[in-house]
């Protein structure tokens, strides 16, 4: 039965993580590959998260349906820690404001204004609560350093151009996927 029904959910998208571009799990998420067991989906992450930036996934989102998930477009995350105090079972982990890795910001360097030349924008650098770590000017010209982004998102949530010239890519998310690139990487 059971070995019938994976394949259908696969095929249904099911099985597919929410995880993605912008869209990304609350501050000190354990792997995205173990976080659908290790969360218990009691929803305190959602609750208390003043900012309502937490979303409780539906049923449509099949085993990941109950889980977490930050859509930076929407509603960026204020790394006010709150959610991580609460989580009972560890699944986001007890990390400073510093720490946070939900993603890497990266700027698209033909879709930003600023880049472009065609004006001088300077709103994600304005909006970053590392500013000057995590973004710097160089030449009036945004720049990440990954060493300090959290991708917390609120960069992605002030750019006023659609599509977004700044998005945040979930670069920590899957261990299996990173230990993939070192492995390749170290052949
Ligand atoms: S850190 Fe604060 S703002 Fe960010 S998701 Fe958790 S509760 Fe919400
Ligand atoms: S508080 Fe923790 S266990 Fe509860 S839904 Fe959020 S991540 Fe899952
Ligand atoms: S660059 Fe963007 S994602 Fe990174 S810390 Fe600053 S505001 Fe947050």
């Amino acid at each position: 039965m059971g070995s019938l029904l994976l394949p259908r959910l696969a095929h249904a998208g099911l099985l597919k993580s929410p995880v993605g571009i912008n869209h990304l799990r609350p501050p000190g998420a354990v792997p995205e590959e173990i976080f659908p067991a290790k969360c218990i989906r009691c929803g305190r992450c959602a609750e208390i998260c003043s900012y309502r930036s937490i979303r409780v996934l539906d049923i449509r989102y099949g085993v990941y349906a109950g889980t977490p998930l930050i859509n930076v477009e929407e509603v960026p995350c204020y790394l006010c820690m709150k959610c991580v105090d609460v989580c009972p079972t560890g699944t986001l982990r007890r990390v400073s404001q510093e720490e946070v890795r939900m993603g890497l910001a990266v700027i698209n360097r033909r879709q930003c204004v600023t880049w472009r030349g065609l004006a001088l924008c300077r709103t994600c650098y304005n909006v970053c609560p590392f500013k000057e770590k995590a973004i710097h000017l160089d030449q009036l010209r945004p720049v990440i350093d990954e060493r300090f982004c959290t991708g917390c998102g609120l960069c992605v949530h002030g750019c006023p151009l659609t599509p977004k010239a700044i998005n945040i890519e979930p670069v920590y998310a899957f261990e299996r996927k990173s230990r993939d690139v070192r492995e390749e990487e170290a052949l």
